[in-house]
């Protein structure tokens, strides 16, 4: 019975700390697994003992007394027949040397190390020897200072039992669709937290135990549902229909004919994926993924011209103005000599314009007149109004945050100025809400894994080619200490005409070191390079002086451009052909690879400089030693980021998305790559046949997240 709001007690601080956790429901109560087991079943002698066993004796007390050597502790001896052991308490209270009185019997459970002294055990739990001993490994919950495993343990125990009655575990899956050899998910909860006492320890802890793994295939159908519901509600919604255009005077058609180079297989049979994607009145939720300089950008081009065609605008999203403006120039160059003739422009936004142009900008945006609207973030701000916004493209899409592509998808379907579509008004959607399609591009990879799992809901598209005549980056590991080696390789390129860039880290903690290490490099170089022109790029640098040091470099006046950001340093310079990284070991996985990848973009031979320094305490960290290895491993970016993602988990690629879509508790996506399959398969099965079933499925495992948040 609910207790009324005036009796409620204040929550004691055990309960505020389960609350912390998370567990509020008995069914979280229940889905609070152990992480590992004590083994209370038997009690063993010290002579059978091994150095680092978790063990429990039972002995009597042979002498017990408080010591203050190194420092004040409490210390006894004990001997169960067959040997002694010394026992260690820096924290004690008074009741322990009672309980420790010499003559008494004691049963004691603790690690015990085999030292130089003899036998000891440090913090051993005490109580009296002759009780009953456990009939179950004793589970040890995940848990805080505040929350003592006994404490913990009931809470759970008592949370399960709650659940188990009241039908909350019943299953939801039938029985035909499970997994092979499947255990009952009720036994399954029911042998986790009681687990008979002769089952392999290193089963249960590896997770490759039936019941473990029947948990795990609870939790990726979950994902799997809701995602696949999120995606299924999307095809309710109605976006314009953005026919391929065959027509020779077509943007599309003319696109085709200017471009310099052939499209590789990958970027044809990608451009065909979006480009039926967007000829359907559904909206689109596309992810592009392709290496750094697989050629992205021409695939969005292709898509902007087929939107522009039907008589849509397109959106281009970058993260950063540099980056956005190289997008612009490029889309210029090939769209403006065509859409000039047909009275169409290509707008510029961004948050560092003047306002009379931007407001001549937004003009033309609302006009319709601009086909293409090209910039940062500015692109998604109130004020700016599309006349007809039909697609949006976000590149580098991670660095977007969900209210971001939130607020491009409400350009359309919230527009008061928006026409009303006299040739669709006949259309099976119309009155429906209406979105422009989304294309999201990223040059990390995402790999297969999470692509099924975190991403479900998206369409991939992935260019898994490089364009022809590249010839591989050759990645050299050097130690800080042969920069000479370095400067002298630098003079080499330049004298072949090359260009060359030089990033420093971001060092987190102090922005003025950040600097300091960037124009003392910058300065360095300067004095060993004497008639050569070298560029500093920082973040605090004006706009406009960051623009004038990038077109230097982009032109080829500028030989060597040093930079402090990586974000800056998403350009297009054929031309460079070395890149050298400061401080590589500060670098993340997939930072390095993006890094790597602008060089190496034209014909020429390059090569990526690791410059790492091993610090203070002499030796690389175990993560860096990893990552820096991948990266003079291999040059595939869909391997790189098998190895990111197995070096730091998924949380990292996530990004933004981690917050919309719960993290996988019990599933190891490296690990558990056939029941993610299942799940996949079994979705849509779900969804259809037992939709009851899939829908309290869902609400077990992903309400408690959804409870939580309203906290
Ligand atoms: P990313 O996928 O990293 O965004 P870009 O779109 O910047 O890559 O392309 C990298 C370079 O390759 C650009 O100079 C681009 O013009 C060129 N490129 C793209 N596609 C091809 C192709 N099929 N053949 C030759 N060069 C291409
Ligand atoms: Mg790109």
């Amino acid at each position: 019975m609910p207790t009324p709001l005036t009796d409620r007690k204040p929550l004691s601080a055990p309960q505020k700390a389960l609350r912390k956790l998370g567990l509020l429901r008995p069914v979280d109560m229940a889905l609070h697994l152990p992480m590992r087991y004590e083994d209370e079943t038997q009690l063993v002698k010290l002579a059978d003992s091994r150095d680092g066993d978790t063990v429990q004796i039972e002995a009597v007390v042979k002498s017990c007394q408080v010591v203050f050597k190194p420092r004040r502790q409490l210390q006894a001896v004990v001997d169960d027949g067959t040997d002694t052991c010394t026992l260690r308490f820096f924290n004690f209270y008074p009741n322990m040397q009672k309980a420790l009185e010499v003559g008494r019997q004691v049963r004691l459970r603790g690690e015990v190390r085999g030292g130089f002294m003899g036998r000891t055990m440090m913090h051993p739990t005490v109580q009296a020897a002759g009780g009953s001993l456990a009939t179950a490994l004793t589970p040890v919950y995940p848990s805080t200072a505040e929350l003592p495993q006994a404490y913990i343990r009931k809470a759970v125990l008592g949370g399960l039992a709650l659940a188990l009655r009241s039908h909350a575990f019943d299953e939801t899956i039938p029985t035909q669709h499970l997994p092979p050899h499947s255990w009952g998910l009720a036994q399954s909860l029911q042998f986790l937290h009681h687990p008979a006492p002769h089952v392999s320890l290193a089963q249960l802890e590896d997770h490759t135990h039936p019941a473990w793994q029947r948990l795990k295939a609870e939790e990726l159908l979950a994902q799997q549902l809701s995602q696949l519901q999120s995606k299924r509600e999307r095809q309710l919604l109605n976006a314009p229909a953005l026919a391929h255009s065959h027509e020779p005077q077509g943007v599309l058609a003319q696109l085709h004919a200017l471009l310099p180079f052939q499209l590789t297989q990958a970027q044809q049979r990608v451009v065909k994926e979006i480009s039926q994607d967007v000829a359907r009145a559904v909206p689109m939720h596309r992810l592009l993924q392709g290496d750094v300089g697989s050629g992205k950008t021409v695939v969005a081009a292709l898509a902007a011209a087929q939107c522009i065609d039907a008589g849509w605008q397109c959106a281009l999203m970058a993260p950063t103005e540099i980056l956005a403006e190289q997008h612009f120039t490029k889309l210029v160059g090939w769209l403006a000599p065509v859409l000039a003739p047909l009275g169409l422009q290509v707008a510029w936004l961004t948050g560092s314009q003047k306002k009379k142009e931007r407001d001549a900008m937004l003009a033309v945006v609302a006009s319709g007149q601009a086909a293409l609207v090209v910039g940062t973030h500015a692109v998604i701000q109130d004020k700016v109004q599309f006349k007809r916004l039909g697609l949006a493209i976000i590149d580098e899409q991670h660095r977007f945050g969900v209210a971001q592509r939130l607020a491009l998808r409400q350009k359309l379907s919230d527009e008061p100025t928006n026409p009303v579509d006299d040739n669709h008004s006949h259309d099976a959607h119309a009155g429906k809400p209406r979105e422009p399609h989304l294309l999201m591009m990223s040059a990390t990879p995402i790999p297969r894994t999470l692509a099924m799992s975190y991403y479900a809901d998206l369409d991939v598209s992935t260019i898994d080619e490089l364009p022809p005549g590249r010839t591989p980056i050759v990645t050299k590991l050097v130690a800080d200490t042969r920069r000479d080696e370095i400067i002298e390789r630098i003079r080499v390129q330049l004298q072949e005409r090359r260009q060359i860039y030089w990033v420093c880290p971001l060092i987190e903690e102090s922005e003025a070191l950040d600097l300091r290490n960037a124009t003392d490099t910058h300065q360095a170089l300067c004095e060993a390079l004497p008639g050569v022109m070298v560029g500093l790029l920082h973040s605090r640098m004006p706009q406009a002086e960051k623009k004038a040091v990038m077109s230097l470099f982009v032109q080829g006046q500028m030989g060597v451009l040093v930079s402090t950001t990586v974000i800056e340093v998403g350009v297009d310079v054929p031309n460079a052909s070395l890149m050298v990284i400061e401080h590589a070991e500060r670098f993340g996985l997939s930072q390095l690879h993006q890094l790597r990848g602008r060089v190496g973009r034209g014909a020429a031979a390059s090569a990526c400089v690791l410059l790492y320094s091993l610090g203070e305490h002499g030796r690389l960290s175990d993560t860096a030693r990893a990552r820096l290895k991948a990266m003079s491993d291999t040059n595939d970016g869909f391997e790189i980021a098998r190895r990111d993602l197995e070096i730091r988990g998924p949380g990292e690629f996530l990004g933004s998305r981690q917050s919309g879509a719960a993290m996988l508790r019990f599933a190891d996506l490296s690990v558990d790559t056939e029941l993610l399959a299942w799940a996949q398969r079994l979705a849509p099965t779900m969804l259809d046949a037992y939709p009851d079933l899939a829908q309290r499925h869902v609400q077990r495992w992903l309400g408690a997240k959804s409870d939580f948040l309203k906290a």
